[in-house]
């Protein structure tokens, strides 16, 4: 007689897809538990069978050959139907179910048979842990008792192995997860970076802007303080620049402009620094310089520029040199200076270096 189909049959197949046992190898703590239900009942067959959907298949087994059978002709199909007893079946050959059983009428010749479901917490019965006898007999109340207990086991197997696979997975994922955060977070910071050199740079020329300037200057002159060493700026503004873009071109004006910022980059020593500090204006600032220095600076400078081999027309700078030497000063003191020195380079004939001075 073929077995029912149990109500919950779908949530049991999931139960027990769940776990990720059907078809594993073999493993000794479901083998000990083979080895301890035929020793306790006293049977010469004990196995460790799962209900599949069309076929039985047996984890661990003692005294029988083959790794599954079909459905149709599982005792167990028939001892799942009630999770919470053994089924047990003294002999064969006298129950309707299973006279005519081929596992009964052949080998390996079933007479005894007693089955303690699988029932997972959630009371999905999965497959049972049976004995088999090729006699009639019948259980004790202590081995039937036994049998029960080892079945339990055997959940507690499978919850175990679940609850492991489940970590292994979540610590899998948690790696999975640090991973993408240090792939953010060095995403983010190449970001900020970028960012914080975006803002101190000049779009046209390439070298820092104003802001930076600012930012820069201040320390300088902080430091300088500190150390009592001089402190020298050189402003700069291209000569008739106004003319320049007239003749030639905005386009032609900005290559201009480009220019004169490389030569500056190029002709600068690794300690200075130079911006862009407005229009067609400049400035590079000399720390530990004094006015000696920054003086034979600004003169190179001033010939490089003139002599950079321009194209359509010469391109001289006018310079205003200013020095702080400590004091009572302050950096708008000292830019004031530069300013004022580079307006009479202006009005005395433009092309030159004027060094300025505070007037009180
Ligand atoms: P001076 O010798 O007295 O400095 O004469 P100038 O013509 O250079 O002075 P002015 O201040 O009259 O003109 C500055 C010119 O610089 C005017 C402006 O169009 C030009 N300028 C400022 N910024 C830029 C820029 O980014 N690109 C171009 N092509 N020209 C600029
Ligand atoms: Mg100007
Ligand atoms: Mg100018």
């Amino acid at each position: 007689m073929v077995a029912p189909i149990p109500s919950n049959e779908e949530k049991r197949l999931e139960a027990l897809a769940s776990y990720h046992i059907l078809d594993t190898l073999s493993e000794q703590a479901y083998d000990d538990i083979t080895f301890l239900a035929s020793q306790i009942c006293g049977t010469p067959i004990a196995v460790v069978s799962f209900i599949d959907r069309d076929r039985q298949w047996f984890k661990s087994k003692i005294g029988l050959t083959g790794s599954q059978t079909p459905r149709d002709i599982a005792f167990c199909a028939h001892a799942i139907l009630e999770p919470d007893k053994i089924l047990e079946v003294p002999d064969a050959t006298l129950d309707v179910r299973f006279a005519d059983n081929p596992q009964v009428m052949a080998e390996p010749l079933i007479r005894f048979y007693a089955g303690a479901p699988l029932v997972t917490p959630d009371g999905n019965a999965l497959g049972t842990l049976c004995v088999i006898d090729r006699e009639r007999r019948e259980l004790t109340p202590e081995q039937n008792q036994s049998l029960q207990a080892l079945s339990r086991q055997i959940v507690a197997q499978l919850e175990l192995r679940k609850a492991l696979d489940e970590l292994a997975a979540r610590i899998a994922e948690r790696a999975e997860y640090e991973q993408r955060l240090e792939a953010y977070q060095l995403r983010l910071e190449g970001i900020n970076e970028s960012l914080s050199a975006d803002s101190q740079t000049d779009k046209l020329t390439g070298i820092s802007n104003r802001r930076h300037f600012d930012e820069e200057i201040s320390e300088e002159f902080d430091r300088a303080d500190r150390r009592g060493r001089p402190l020298s700026i050189l402003l700069l503004d291209v000569d008739k620049f106004k003319a320049f873009n007239d003749s030639f071109g905005h386009a032609a004006g900005d290559e201009t402009l480009k220019r004169v910022a490389k030569v500056l980059s190029e002709s600068k020593r690794p300690s200075d620094f130079v911006a862009r500090y407005g229009g067609e204006e400049f400035v590079v600032l000399l720390p530990n310089t004094s006015e000696e220095g920054a003086a034979i600076l600004a003169e190179r400078i001033r010939k490089a520029i003139q002599n950079f081999g321009w194209d359509l027309r010469p391109v001289t700078v006018s310079i205003g040199v200013a020095t702080y030497n400590g004091g009572d000063r302050t950096v708008q003191q000292l830019l004031e200076v530069a300013d004022e020195a580079l307006y009479s380079s202006k009005s005395s004939g433009r092309n030159r270096v004027t060094l300025g001075f505070f007037k009180s």
